[in-house]
C-alpha cells in the first residue's frame, strides 16, 4: 500500500499536460521528441537511442492496428528527471470534435505550438479559448523555426493583440527563421548553440558560449536578439511564473521539433514551471484531496468504429488516491460497481498492464462498455462526483429523421443515450417537435460516430441533413427567443442542458439582427459545466 504520504510524493512528481495546435504545426513530430529526448536522457548509455525516434511510438501504433481503432488519440507516458510527464493527445485533424475539447479537462497545462510561419491559426485558437475558460496554463513553442517564418517580435505582438496573451520568451532566436543559429537563453544571457543531426534521429547537441565568444560568432544576429529582448522586456515581457499560473501570461521556446531543438528546453520547463495536479473540486465545489482514496473521471471512451471490435477502452484521468489494478471501484453514476482487471498503461514505451496510478495518470480501462464519458469512479468512502461533462460551441448542425419510421421508438432511445454520452449535442424546440431533433456537433466527424452507433446499436439507421448554421451563441433571456426566430437566417434551439442556443447562418447574420435589436442578449459559447 502506498500511504498518504507516499501518494502526495507521486502526485508532486507528476505533470500531465496536451499540446494544442492546428494540423501541421508538429503535433506529431514534436511527440517524438518529447520522447526521444525523455528516453535518451533517462536511460544512461543509450544516448544514441534505440532505433531512433519513430521506434518510441511504434508499440503504439502497432497497438493500434492490432485493435482497428485510434489509440494514438489517448496519452503517452515517460519518465524525464525523476517526473512522470503524461502527455494527452488532442486528436486533430478530420476527428477535431467535442472530444479534442475534452481532453483539456483531464490535463494541467498545455503547450501551445505556433508554426513560425503561421502564428495562430483557427483550430489553435479554439482550443486556446478553452484553456483560457478552464484556467489552464499554457506553454509557447514556436516551431520550425529552420524554415522561413515570420519575426519573432511579430509573432509575439500577435499574441498580445489577438488573444491578450502576454509572451514571456525564456529563450530568444538568433538568426531570424531560416536562419535558425541558435537561441540566447534569457536566465543567464548565454548563447545556446545547436548541432544539426540528420533527420532528428538522435538528440540536438548543445554547446554554451559565453555573451562575448557569442558576439564574435554570431555578430549582428546576437547583437539583434539582445536587443529585440531588452525591447519586449520593456513591454512587460519579463518571466513572472505568477502570471503564467494565472493565465495572463506563457513562457515562450523557440525551436525545431524535427531537428530536435528546443525540445530539451521544453522538457525542462515542463518539469520546473507546469503545475503538479491539484485537488480538484467535486461536483458540490469541494476539493478533493490528492490523498484521499482513489477517483478519476472519464474523459474519453473509445468504441471500435469497426463493428468486428465492439471493445470500448474508456480514458480516466486519476484525481485522488491509488489506483491499483483489480481494484473494484464504484461508477457514481449507475452506483454500480467497475472490476478493473483489465486496466492498461496508456500506451507508453511498453505494452503492459498498468498496476500502480497515481494522480495526473490516465489509465486505459478495457471492456468497458458500462462507463460513459463524465463518469466519476472511485473507491472507498465517503462517495465522490466530479462535476458533469462541459459542453463546447458547437459550429455544426444537423437534422436527424429516422429513415424508417416504426422505428421511432429506438430512435428516441438512441438520440438520448448518445446526448447523455456527450457523442452529439442534442437540440430542440416547440417549432421544430420531438420527432426530428437537431444534432450539433463541434467537428462533422461526430455526426458520422452518431449515425453509426445509431445504426448499429439501436438498429436504426437515420438521415442527416446539415443545416446552413455555423455561428451559435447562448441566448441569455428566453423571452427574447422570438427576436431571433423571426429572423430569416437565425433560429432557437434548446440544448438538454437547459441552454437556449441562438444560431445564425454566419457571424453577418447575427451583426444584422445585432444592428436591429441593439438589446438582445448573447453571450459567447465556450466550456460550461
Ligand atoms: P501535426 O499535423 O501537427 O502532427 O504535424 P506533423 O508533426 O505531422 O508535422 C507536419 C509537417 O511539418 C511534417 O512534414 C514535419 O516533418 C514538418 N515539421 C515538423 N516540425 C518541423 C520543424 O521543426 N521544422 C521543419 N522544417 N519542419 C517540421
Amino acid at each position: 500500500m502506498t500511504t498518504g504520504d507516499g501518494v502526495l510524493a507521486e502526485a508532486g512528481r507528476r505533470r500531465s499536460f496536451a499540446v494544442i495546435s492546428h494540423p501541421d504545426a508538429g503535433k506529431s513530430t514534436l511527440t517524438e521528441a518529447l520522447a526521444l529526448h525523455a528516453r535518451v536522457i533517462s536511460d544512461a548509455g543509450a544516448v544514441h537511442g534505440k532505433g531512433g525516434r519513430r521506434g518510441v511510438v511504434s508499440d503504439w501504433l502497432e497497438l493500434e492496428k492490432a485493435r482497428g481503432i485510434s489509440i494514438t488519440s489517448a496519452a503517452l507516458q515517460f519518465s524525464y528527471r525523476d517526473t512522470v510527464i503524461n502527455l494527452l493527445d488532442t486528436p486533430g485533424h478530420a476527428d477535431f470534435s467535442e472530444d479534442t475539447y475534452r481532453v483539456l479537462s483531464a490535463v494541467d497545462s498545455a503547450v501551445m505550438l505556433l508554426d513560425a510561419a503561421k502564428g495562430l491559426e483557427p483550430q489553435t485558437l479554439k482550443l486556446f479559448d478553452v484553456c483560457r475558460h478552464r484556467g489552464i496554463p499554457v506553454l509557447t513553442f514556436v516551431n520550425k523555426w529552420d524554415r522561413p517564418g515570420r519575426e519573432a517580435l511579430e509573432l509575439c505582438d500577435e499574441l498580445v493583440e489577438r488573444i491578450g496573451l502576454q509572451p514571456m520568451p525564456l529563450t530568444w532566436p538568433v538568426g531570424e527563421a531560416g536562419h535558425f543559429r541558435g537561441v540566447l537563453d534569457v536566465a543567464d544571457g548565454s548563447f545556446v548553440r545547436y548541432q544539426r543531426t540528420a533527420g532528428g534521429a538522435t538528440v540536438a547537441a548543445e554547446e554554451r558560449l559565453s555573451s562575448a565568444a557569442a558576439e564574435a560568432e554570431a555578430g549582428e544576429d546576437w547583437v539583434r536578439a539582445g536587443e529585440e529582448l531588452e525591447l519586449l522586456a520593456e513591454s512587460g515581457g519579463e518571466f513572472d511564473a505568477q502570471r503564467f499560473l494565472a493565465g495572463e501570461a506563457t513562457p515562450m521556446l523557440f525551436g525545431a521539433a524535427v531537428l530536435n531543438v528546443g525540445v530539451r528546453h521544453l522538457l525542462d520547463l515542463l518539469v520546473e514551471l507546469a503545475p503538479r495536479p491539484t485537488p480538484r473540486l467535486d461536483a458540490d465545489g469541494e476539493p478533493r484531496p490528492l490523498d484521499a482514496d482513489f477517483s478519476a473521471f472519464v474523459f474519453k471512451v473509445q468504441t471500435g468504429m469497426d463493428r468486428a471490435h465492439r471493445d470500448q477502452v474508456a480514458f480516466a484521468r486519476v484525481c485522488s488516491g491509488v489506483f491499483e489494478r483489480g481494484m473494484v471501484v464504484t461508477n457514481a453514476t449507475t452506483k454500480r460497481p467497475f472490476a478493473t482487471k483489465y486496466a492498461q498503461q496508456v500506451f507508453g514505451q511498453q505494452r503492459s498492464t498498468v498496476d500502480t496510478a497515481y494522480p495526473g495518470d490516465v489509465i486505459g480501462l478495457v471492456n468497458a462498455s458500462a462507463l460513459r464519458v463524465g463518469d466519476t469512479l472511485y473507491a472507498g468512502k465517503p462517495a465522490v462526483r466530479f462535476p458533469g461533462l462541459p459542453s463546447f460551441a458547437p459550429a455544426h448542425f444537423a437534422v436527424a429523421r429516422p429513415t424508417d419510421l416504426s422505428r421511432a421508438k429506438q430512435f428516441r432511445k438512441g438520440v438520448d443515450q448518445l446526448g447523455s454520452e456527450g457523442v452529439v449535442q442534442v437540440l430542440t424546440s416547440d417549432l421544430r417537435g420531438d420527432a426530428a431533433p437537431v444534432f450539433a456537433a463541434v467537428g462533422p466527424m461526430q455526426f458520422e460516430v452518431a449515425a453509426h452507433r445509431l445504426e448499429h446499436e439501436f438498429s436504426c439507421p437515420v438521415r442527416l441533413d446539415r443545416l446552413p448554421y455555423t455561428a451559435a451563441r447562448r441566448l441569455a433571456d428566453p423571452a427574447q427567443r422570438s427576436l431571433v426566430d423571426s429572423g430569416r437566417r437565425s433560429e432557437v434551439l434548446t440544448r438538454t442542458d437547459g441552454v437556449d442556443l441562438a444560431l445564425f447562418d454566419d457571424e453577418m447574420a447575427m451583426r444584422i439582427l445585432l444592428r436591429h435589436h441593439p438589446d438582445l442578449a448573447l453571450e459567447p459559447l465556450v466550456a460550461e459545466g
